[in-house]
Order: C-alpha cells, then sequence, then structure tokens
C-alpha cells in the first residue's frame, strides 16, 4: 500500500515550490491507488497560523489536490514525547547548553582551523554535576540526536545513490530549550507511525534525510523511500526564494490561471517530457514517473503559465462553464452558443463577462475618418435583430454592391465599427450573437 503526504507548515501560503512537492506526492499515491495525507506541521504555535491551516486546504482543494486524511502535528504531541524518551533511554539523546553565540565562536574557530564547522559534541563529556550545575545557571538545554558516525546511504528517486559522513553533520537539535519538538523528530515519528511509504521533498531536505534515517534507525524502523526534486528558479536561474512571495497559489488563482495549466505545467517542468495539457489529474497520474525528473535547478516562468490557461480554456467544455455563463445573465437559448464563440478568445476567465457585454449592448466603434461614411452607410443598410448565421453574408454582399468595396477594405472597417477590435471570433459568428443593432 502507497502513503504519501504533503507537510507544509502552516506559517505563510503556498507558493508554486510547496505546488510541486504537494503535486507529486498527491500523483504518486494516486497513481498506485495509495493514500495522500495532508500533514499540518504545526508544532510551532507562534509561527502556525490557523489562517494559513485553512488556506493552504483552500488552495489543494481548488487545484483537486484532495487529500484522503489530514493530520496535525500540534495534535500528536505526545507521540513525540513517547520517542525523545525512548532515544534518552537508549543513550542516543544528551542535553546540550551552549548559547547561540558560543555555537557560532566554536564554528568560527573551525572554519579558521579548515575544520568543518560541526557542533563538537562538548556536552557529551558533561559529568552530571556538570548538567545539573548548567541546568541551575542556565535553564534546559536543547536536546540533541547523538549520530552514529558511519555513511548514510539511500537510493534517491530522483537523485540515485546517495551517502553522507554522518561525521559531517551536527548531531541534530530535536528538542528546543523551551520544550519545543523541532520538525526532524516530529517528522520522523509520523512518518513511521502512519506507514509512509514514499518522502517525495525537496533538495534542501537532502540532509534532514540522512539524519531522519538514523533517527529511524534508533526507533526500530526502516525508512521509507526517499526522492529529493530540484528547486526552482527563475527564468534565468535567478533564486526564486525572495520571490515566492508573489508567486503564491492565491495570487495566481487570483490572477485566473486555470488549475489545469498550472498542474500541467509543474507536473512536467524540470522532466524530460515535454508540457502537455492534461484533461485530468488521473492523465497527468497516469504518465507520471520521477526517474523523468533530472537533478538540475528547473527553471519556472511565470509567463508560461498564461498560454497553457488559453489553452485550457479554449478545450474547456460548455457543461463546465454553464453556470458560470448562466450567472452572467446569458439567455439559455444563446449559452452554448456564446460559449463555443467567447472560448476561443479568451485568455483568463475573467474576459468572459467582456464578451458577453459586447454581443449584448454592442461595443464602442473604432471608425478611421475616412471610413466614416462608408461605415454609416453600411449601418443603414443592416435590419434590426435578431440576426442569424446568414446576417454577416448579406449584409456584407448587400454593402459591397452598394459601394464597391470588397475584401479587407470592406470587412476591417465593418469588424471595427461593430466590435470595437481588429481581431476577435468570425464576424459571422458576432453578427449571429449581437443583440442590438450597431450604431455609430
Ligand atoms: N514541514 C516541512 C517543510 O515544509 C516538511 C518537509 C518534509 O516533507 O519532510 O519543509
Amino acid at each position: 500500500m502507497t502513503v504519501t503526504r504533503f507537510a507544509p507548515s502552516p506559517t505563510g501560503f503556498l507558493h508554486v515550490g510547496n505546488l510541486r512537492t504537494a503535486l507529486f506526492n498527491h500523483l504518486i499515491a494516486r497513481k498506485a491507488g495509495g493514500t495522500f495525507i495532508l500533514r499540518l506541521d504545526d508544532t510551532d504555535p507562534e509561527r502556525s497560523k490557523d489562517e494559513y491551516a485553512d488556506a493552504i486546504q483552500e488552495d489543494l482543494e481548488w487545484l483537486g489536490l484532495t487529500w484522503d486524511r489530514i493530520e496535525r502535528q500540534s495534535l500528536r504531541l505526545d507521540r513525540y514525547a513517547e520517542a525523545a524518551d525512548r532515544l534518552r533511554d537508549m543513550g542516543r539523546f544528551y542535553e546540550a547548553f551552549e548559547t547561540p553565540t558560543e555555537l557560532d565562536l566554536k564554528r568560527k574557530k573551525q572554519l579558521n582551523m579548515g575544520l568543518p564547522p560541526v557542533y563538537d559534541r562538548a556536552a557529551l563529556a558533561l559529568s552530571e554535576e556538570e548538567t545539573a550545575r548548567l541546568r541551575a545557571e542556565r535553564g534546559p538545554g536543547v536536546w540533541r540526536f547523538k549520530l552514529d558516525q558511519e555513511r548514510i546511504e539511500w537510493e534517491d528517486g530522483i537523485l540515485g545513490a546517495l551517502s553522507i559522513d554522518a561525521g559531517s553533520v551536527s548531531d541534530p537539535v530535536l528538542i528546543r530549550a523551551d520544550g519545543q519538538v523541532l520538525y526532524t523528530l516530529a517528522s520522523v515519528v509520523d512518518d513511521v507511525d502512519m506507514g509512509i511509504t514514499h518522502v517525495v521533498r525537496g533538495s534542501d531536505h537532502v540532509t534532514n534525510t540522512a539524519t531522519q534515517i538514523q533517527i529511524m534507525a534508533a526507533l526500530g524502523h526502516g525508512h521509507p523511500a526517499f526522492a529529493h526534486h530540484s528547486l526552482l528558479t527563475g527564468p534565468q536561474g535567478e533564486a526564486l526564494s525572495k520571490r515566492l512571495g508573489t508567486l503564491s497559489l492565491r495570487d495566481l488563482r487570483a490572477a485566473g490561471v486555470e488549475p489545469m495549466a498550472l498542474l500541467s505545467h509543474m507536473a512536467r517542468i524540470g522532466s524530460s517530457q515535454p508540457v502537455e495539457i492534461a484533461g485530468s489529474l488521473d492523465e497527468i497520474a497516469d504518465g507520471f514517473d520521477l526517474s523523468h525528473f533530472g537533478s538540475a535547478p528547473t527553471k519556472f516562468d511565470e509567463a508560461d503559465l498564461w498560454p497553457l490557461t488559453a489553452r485550457v480554456l479554449h478545450e474547456t467544455s460548455f457543461e463546465e462553464v454553464a453556470g458560470e455563463i448562466a450567472a452572467l445573465g446569458v439567455p439559455d437559448a444563446l449559452a452554448r452558443d456564446f460559449w463555443e464563440v467567447a472560448r476561443a478568445n479568451i485568455g483568463t476567465r475573467a474576459d468572459i463577462p467582456g464578451w458577453w457585454a459586447l454581443f449584448r449592448d454592442g461595443a464602442a466603434p473604432v471608425v478611421a475618418p475616412e471610413d466614416r461614411d462608408f461605415v454609416a452607410g453600411a449601418f443603414a443598410m443592416l435590419p434590426d435583430p435578431p440576426y442569424d448565421g446568414e446576417t454577416w453574408g448579406n449584409w456584407t454582399t448587400a454593402v459591397k454592391e452598394a459601394t464597391g468595396r470588397k475584401g479587407k477594405a470592406l470587412f476591417m472597417p465593418l469588424r471595427k465599427a461593430v466590435t470595437g477590435l481588429e481581431k476577435g471570433p468570425e464576424m459571422a459568428d458576432v453578427m449571429r450573437l449581437l443583440q442590438k443593432k450597431p450604431t455609430l
């Protein structure tokens, strides 16, 4: 049974970088008919906000990335405390009292001597009396996990065979001095308890994975399959971290990005497969395979989402938008016809009302001074609505006979006068949908 999880901290809105992680984990579970868990990593009570937890769920629902189960770390603190006790009993957990300034000084010294800035484990050598004295002087210390000094190896689903020398990593702090359980411990306990089989996350977590594998082993468990996807960069390869705030899923939604455009894009960028618009998440899941992804940073350009959004809309059936169109006040008898014409001419859904307004009320005519008389004469030859599919052909034939104009000189001034635009739907379609006789 495949079980995956997406584990955001509810300390902000989801952005495109998070989406990649959420999507990959969702797709793996979906493809295997497994379980996808949404896990809120909310052990930090100061930074975690209900508002963000709600927004995360709303954003995932917008995209159809629904979860089979939701878990909150803040409700599982007992489990983390139990695990901490076990590690303590095993002698794998030790209290350390250095202040951040002291640790910083140690790191600087090590770097000056050309040594890796790894915690020197001074606290391991403390006698019981020294520990008691420090605790009395400084209050409770942090709790560090004592890593076994060995090479930690795993086969990464994207990066291939990886190994990290535990000696090059500081013993991780799992519990803060104020008692707050940190992500590394909580995540390990959850992954084990929830039977997670696959963990896909950003490559910024590779070192965490090494220590998590050891903690899982210390608690008597094997580890899930790990895969680390590359991080997103901007179109020029620049770091995206500072801009991610402006690439939140809610902003993209508000700007009119279509879910299927975003999902199709995110499922393919950074892989050997071209971006193709998918019809559904199941279709994306069918073709999804982590082995198609590489380790190089993945370029993301928001601008790519607009042509994809337009293409998704061009293929969107009337049934999918019927409610939205009815809400605009389009009469039932015209609604389907209206959508078939409008959808090829919109960039986002926000463009739909404009087309209906044009058909309902007409446009402000655009007429060059030299075409004024021509257009006035042509409008005089146009009967009152209702119009049909023949109206444009009949009208322009009559205007052509009366004026001798033909081709572009005949059609373009009339298009601009009727629609106010140089481009748009076939004029036969425009006239058929037009509810008012155009006037100058
Ligand atoms: N809360 C962690 C994060 O957002 C989860 C990482 C993980 O998937 O283990 O980075």
